[in-house]
């Protein structure tokens, strides 16, 4: 028997605690709420919510800051409760958790989806030059994101060097598509002079699908930029202007810049890192077993997002999937049926590749194309471009802050009939 039809849920609306109010938690949040049998609480002390895709293009001086976000209580659904506070522990075994405050909360059912942790402290030297050196800048934190314009439009020529740091980062994509926005500008702007690009990489690799890593080794030529792979930076001196890289090999390279691009070190939140009720793998990413988004250990708790152990790359897009399946599996849970265990590890990322194109990539687990159009989306394309400039944050405001999208997959039928990748 379905819970909805249950008196007793009626009467006792299961109590649904979402620890998060970003992208995981706020369409979680809004999806149960469709269902109109859940006392929805969520928990996170922010005020704002940022759709932080957009962060590219606020780098890129396409939109303002303030375009990526919106007060959580315009987006919350009316019948869930925002409490304005952040979570301190756990107390899985209890079905409880301890606020900052020191107040507790009870649950019958928990989702975490409290994104991860910048570390830009990681890295020496990197808060002071963000700080104190115009040309240093960063598309990651809404506190940095508004100097990458303003150092895109001051560079006159040089040297403009972009970082990727130790995975798993969010949005893997972000680090080289500011690249190639501020490469677009310069190229066209009379008023710079000669100029070399430098896009240095922790990975061995420009991106992790070969798809779409061999359209972009086409760019790095044409454009000719100097990549270096296993070159994790470790320190800014801004006042000598010096970046400095460890290579894979413990050897260290240094070099000038005119422009610095800093995607910071990212990690598990500290909550999670000093969690000792097994709710994260040994790393600090919250474990759940990736294709239901349940718990490993506690069957009342799920996952989403960022903050979990899910081997697929950490997006807004693969949460559009991951919080469907979510729901799903929570209504199940409290109908005690069996669980869907659908969750491909579909995730995309829209490589922009200028101020007008863009390779859309989409792939799921092990790196398995899974693109939603018959279009080949490893071609730069504007039609892919208007879709992460215009039709991406429209379906993220309008339809998955309201519980109504679930991803491209259920289109799939007739945008790529024949499941051309
Ligand atoms: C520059 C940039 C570009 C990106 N581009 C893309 C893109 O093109 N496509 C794409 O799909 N994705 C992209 N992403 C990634 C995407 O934005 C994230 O993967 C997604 O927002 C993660 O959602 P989340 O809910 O897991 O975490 P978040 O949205 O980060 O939300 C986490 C929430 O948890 C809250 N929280 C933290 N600690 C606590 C606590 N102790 N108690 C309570 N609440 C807490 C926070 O306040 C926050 O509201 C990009 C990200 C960046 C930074």
């Amino acid at each position: 028997m379905k819970l909805s039809t249950l008196n007793i849920a009626k009467t006792l609306r299961p109590k649904v605690v979402i620890v998060g109010a970003g992208s995981g938690g706020m369409s979680t949040a809004a999806r149960l709420a469709r269902k109109g049998h859940y006392d929805i609480t969520v928990v996170d002390r922010a005020e704002t919510h940022y759709y932080q895709p957009l962060w590219t293009l606020v780098g890129g001086g396409q939109f303002n800051l303030s375009d990526s976000g919106k007060p959580i209580s315009s987006l919350l659904p009316k019948s869930a409760t925002h409490v304005k506070e952040n979570v301190a522990s756990f107390q899985p075994a209890d079905n409880k958790i301890t606020l900052e405050n020191g107040s507790t909360l009870n649950y019958d059912a928990l989702v975490l989806a409290t994104g991860l942790e910048l570390n830009y402290a990681g890295v020496e030297g990197a808060k002071e030059a963000l700080k104190e050196d115009l040309k240093v800048c960063s598309n990651y934190s809404p506190a940095y994101v508004l100097k990458t314009f303003p150092a895109i439009k001051s560079f006159k020529g040089g040297k403009a060097v972009f970082t990727f740091p130790p995975m798993p980062i969010k949005c893997p994509g972000a680090p080289q598509k500011i690249m190639w926005i501020a490469n677009d500008i310069w190229k066209n702007d009379s008023s710079v002079g000669k100029y070399e690009l430098e896009f240095n990489t922790f990975l061995p690799v420009i991106f992790g699908v070969p798809k779409y890593a061999e359209a972009l080794m086409k760019l790095v030529e044409s454009e000719k930029v100097n990549l270096n792979r296993q070159h994790t930076l470790v320190e800014v001196d801004h006042l000598s202007n010096l970046a400095k890289f460890k290579k894979a090999d413990g050897e260290m390279y240094e070099t000038n810049y005119d422009f610095l691009h800093i995607t910071p070190n990212q990690r598990p939140l500290k909550l999670f890192r000093d969690d000792e009720s097994q709710l994260t793998d040994a790393a600090g990413w919250v474990s759940v077993n990736e294709k239901s988004l349940q718990h490993t250990v506690y069957e009342n708790i799920f996952g989403v997002g960022d903050c979990t152990s899910i081997q697929t790359s950490k997006t807004a897009a693969a949460i559009t999937s991951q919080h469907a399946i979510l729901c799903e599996n929570l209504e199940k849970f409290f109908n005690k049926e069996k669980f869907s265990e659908d969750y491909d590890g579909y995730t995309s990322c829209p490589l922009v590749t200028s101020q007008n194109t863009c390779i859309m990539a989409e792939f799921g687990f092990g790196g398995e194309v899974m693109e939603s159009t018959f279009l080949n989306q490893g071609k730069n394309r504007y039609s892919m471009y208007l879709t992460k400039k215009a039709a991406i944050p429209f379906i993220y405001w309008q339809l998955m802050m309201r519980g109504l999208w679930a991803g491209p997959k259920p289109l799939k039928p007739l945008t790529n009939p024949f499941n051309w990748n």
